[in-house]
């Protein structure tokens, strides 16, 4: 058993208290990871605020990290102690139907199929003061030490650094997908983005790499811009500037609406006016963005022939896809780093929810 510390979120709507915590050893095909970095993902906060779907509580939340291996249970072939690696929100079972077929990368195993709030044979390895404690996700990346199953973890290149790459275990890869894998963005095309945090500024990343000829960043907050356009945003609107709705404005800039338009923020009202500001014919609008409750859209918006999808974690292949896009981020193909706004030692990770609050 290690003693090592964790962000435990005892309850609902309550900032996270720094404990020490016993991580159990790994039992049969699953891994320990010694934690070295990890991110801040508005997820993190869904679940702070308790609305996040099954999540049980008293909980350690986040999921967006990268590690070492520490130790690894019997039967793992796939990992060795030492390897780098960066556990996987959405694992990749590659047994599930979903696994075996090629247009999708939502294993029957992840979260919202069968709740991942104790590992795959119903116990926990994490407890403080005698209380079991719930993992988030498997994966539980705010701690200093976790336990995944075998089939939640990649290994990476080992010249990967750690501290940087820890953005692919979601916000990067989750946005950069989005544009590249669910809308499947066309060279020539005009895009939207809705929410330029570390998600949405991973989708205009993405766009571009697509070849979108005019990329449209929408947020209220214009301290994001200067980002959105150093990434490839070719305008950038604040929908609080404008007396008509949003969707309006998009369609007049554009003649008919945009391409491809993404909301990548978590509200009921731009979810839907994203889907309104792509074209009527065949506009794509990617929801990325989490919301816990029921929205109602005019049928007539779909059905012209508009396409509304979502995504998990940019449609990625996690297992086999996180190492080949961290692959191409040493070989310099996109640079992420300037998705990183502030860098804390981990007691203080209060302080980044106040920051990632405060739109900073
Ligand atoms: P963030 O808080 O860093 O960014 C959200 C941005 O939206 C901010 O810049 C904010 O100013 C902007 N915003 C808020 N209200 C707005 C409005 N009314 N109009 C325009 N802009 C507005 O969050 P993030 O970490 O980038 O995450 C974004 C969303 O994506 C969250 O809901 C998160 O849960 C979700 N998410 C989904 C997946 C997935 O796999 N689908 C993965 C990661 C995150
Ligand atoms: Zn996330």
């Amino acid at each position: 058993v290690i003693r090592c510390k964790a962000a435990v979120a005892w309850a609902p709507s309550k900032p996270l208290s720094v404990e020490e915590v016993e991580v159990a050893p790994p039992k049969a095909r699953e891994v320990r990871i010694k934690i070295v970095a990890t991110g801040i993902c508005h997820s993190d906060d869904h679940i702070l605020k308790g609305s996040m779907p099954n999540v049980e509580f008293p909980v350690i939340p986040g999921h967006e990290g990268a590690g070492i291996v520490e130790s690894i249970g019997e039967g793992v072939t796939s990992v060795k102690p030492g390897d780098k690696v960066i556990p996987l929100c959405i694992p990749q079972c590659g047994e599930c139907s979903f696994c075996q077929n090629p247009e999708s990368n939502f294993c029957q195993k992840s979260h919202f199929s069968e709740p991942q709030n104790l590992l795959p044979d119903k116990t926990s390895r994490f407890s403080c003061k005698g209380k079991q404690i719930h993992h988030f996700l498997w994966i539980s990346t705010f701690a200093e030490y976790t336990v995944v199953p075998e089939y939640a973890v990649a290994k990476i290149d080992a010249a990967a650094p750690l501290d940087k790459v820890c953005l692919f275990g979601c916000g990067f890869s989750t946005g950069y997908g989005a544009a590249i894998n669910t809308a499947k963005v066309k060279p020539g095309s005009t895009c939207a983005v809705f929410g330029l945090g570390g998600v949405g500024l991973s989708v205009v990343m993405g766009c571009k790499v697509a070849g979108a000829s005019r990329i449209i960043a929408v947020d209220i907050n214009k301290d994001k811009f200067a980002k959105a356009k150093e990434l490839g945003a070719t305008d950038c609107i604040d929908p609080r500037d404008f007396k008509k709705p949003i969707q309006e404005v998009l369609s007049e800039m554009t003649g008919q609406g945009v391409d491809y338009s993404f909301e990548a923020i978590g509200h009921a009202d731009t979810m839907i006016a994203a889907l309104a500001s792509c074209n009527m014919n065949t506009g794509v609008c990617v929801m990325v963005g989490v919301l816990d409750s029921a929205i109602s859209i005019d049928p007539m918006l779909l059905l012209t022939g508009r396409t509304w999808k979502g995504t998990m974690l940019g449609g990625w292949k996690t297992r086999e896809c996180i190492p080949k896009l961290v692959s191409g981020y040493l070989e310099k193909k996109f640079n992420p780093d300037l998705l990183i706004t502030h860098t804390l030692p981990f007691t203080q990770v209060n302080e980044g929810f106040e920051l990632l609050r405060a739109g900073k």
